[in-house]
């Protein structure tokens, strides 16, 4: 019995669970919320991952670029190219969010609004100041996310600095990352359960009007990263790199049907390896350390969702914005697309950050947990389409690219 659950894969129990838990809330209607508490245990799983994850993933990305000497032009270029791509998404999400307003109109008030953080009215200063980590200890505590990115960062820093004395402690904290992207693979595994009862109870409470708003959400989000790829990354590869757009992604299309159906960047970093060097041309150097890097820190695909997913939140439970608050939400879902990791539900781990800081409650996460799956699926592809894409540029600009093999890539 258990490995016949295990056999199917995990895409397909998530999509099962989906498709029942909407059956179940139909019938069960208020009585749904007596299983909310399955969708619950699932979310605090995914919240206890994210102080380490974040934490390790950082200092490890960070570690790794001390390389960036090394590769020089390549290094500066590609995390350039990983910051403005990375930006021009989240304000995409946000443009679409604002135009669309997928969650406007729908009557929230049966959810219970749990630890609803209150928007705090800061200054400039106020600002500047609460991102220096007063107590490590008591940043990671009280899961403050930001003043933690910096502290990750200058751990990071610190160790390249330290140069080979530093190296133990890279490997610690590089191992220590993959234990955590083992942990919530784990955690992934309890999916089918969360979007059962999750999904479930938003249909039992809120009726079917909440599929229309979740689905305009999934909609706006393949939306958004079919924009994403189709324009910004042909201007990437047209622009920059100065070569045919088709063949770039005929080249590519390998790693993106792996993404899509992995739901992560990671797994599928040896295809898309395979794609940049072997379709593409890229040399082996510029690719091992442009992909590998982008798997980790370039998200365009889940920044572009972290806009659009606060929106979201922030239209169903009637929270206004600032224009203040737009800007910090496009620097920390920047963020949050850096220190998420490349495995499934990354990006939702990652709401809690950018949530908390504008106010947006964190019910949200519950309320788009049951559909996570879906749009994860697409943010992963567009993840891997933007780490190929800027590595090709890169490669391009510096010279590290063999044209005459991209054109004539005709086994692709
Ligand atoms: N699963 C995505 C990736 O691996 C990250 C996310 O959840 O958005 O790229």
């Amino acid at each position: 019995m258990l490995a016949f659950w295990f056999r199917i894969p995990l895409w397909q129990r998530v999509i099962a669970a989906l498709l029942l838990g909407i059956l179940a809330g139909v019938f069960l209607k208020e009585d749904a919320t007596a299983i909310k508490w399955i969708g619950d245990f699932f979310i605090s799983a995914i919240k206890m991952l994210v102080v380490p994850l974040i934490f390790l993933s950082i200092v490890s990305g960070v570690a790794a670029i001390g390389d960036l000497k090394k590769l020089g032009s390549v290094g500066w270029r590609a995390l350039l190219l990983f910051v403005v791509t990375g930006q021009i998404a989240v304000w995409l999400g946000l443009g679409l969010g604002s135009l669309f307003q997928p969650g406007a109109g729908l009557d929230t008030s049966g959810i219970e609004r749990g630890e609803a953080p209150e928007p705090k009215e800061t200054s400039a200063i106020d600002m500047i100041l609460s991102i220096v980590p007063e107590s490590p200890v008591q940043v990671m505590a009280d899961a403050q996310v930001l003043p933690l990115i910096v502290f990750a960062l200058l751990i990071g820093i610190g160790i390249v600095m330290a140069r080979e004395e530093g190296k133990p402690l890279a490997r610690i904290f590089d191992s220590g990352a993959i234990v955590m992207q083992k942990v919530t693979i784990l955690v992934m595994e309890l999916t089918p359960f969360g979007v059962f009862a999750l999904i479930a109870w938003v249909v039992g409470t809120l009726g079917l009007p909440s599929l229309v708003a979740l689905g305009k959400l999934v909609a706006l989000n393949y939306g958004g990263c079919l924009l994403i790829i189709l324009v910004m990354y042909s201007l990437v590869i047209k622009g920059l790199a100065k070569l045919p757009v088709v063949d770039f992604f005929r080249g590519i299309v390998d790693a993106q049907v792996v993404a899509y159906s992995t739901a992560s960047s990671n797994a599928t970093l040896p295809v898309t390896l395979r794609c940049t060097q072997r379709n593409l041309g890229v040399s082996r150097p510029t690719s091992s350390f442009v992909v590998s890097l982008g798997a980790t820190v370039n998200m365009d695909g889940t920044a572009m969702y972290l806009g659009l997913a606060t929106l979201f939140g922030a239209q169903i439970f009637g929270v206004d914005l600032t224009m203040g608050d737009y800007f910090l939400i496009s620097i920390l879902a920047t963020l949050g697309s850096v220190g998420a990791a490349g495995i499934p539900g990354a990006g939702l781990v990652m709401m809690t950050l950018v949530f908390g800081a504008v106010g947006v409650p964190l019910e949200t996460i519950a309320f788009v947990a049951g559909v996570d799956r879906i749009m994860d699926m697409m943010r992963t592809a567009t993840n891997v389409t933007g780490d190929a894409a800027v590595t090709t540029a890169v490669a391009s600009m510096t010279g590290e690219i063999d044209r005459e093999e991209m054109i004539s890539a005709d086994d692709v």
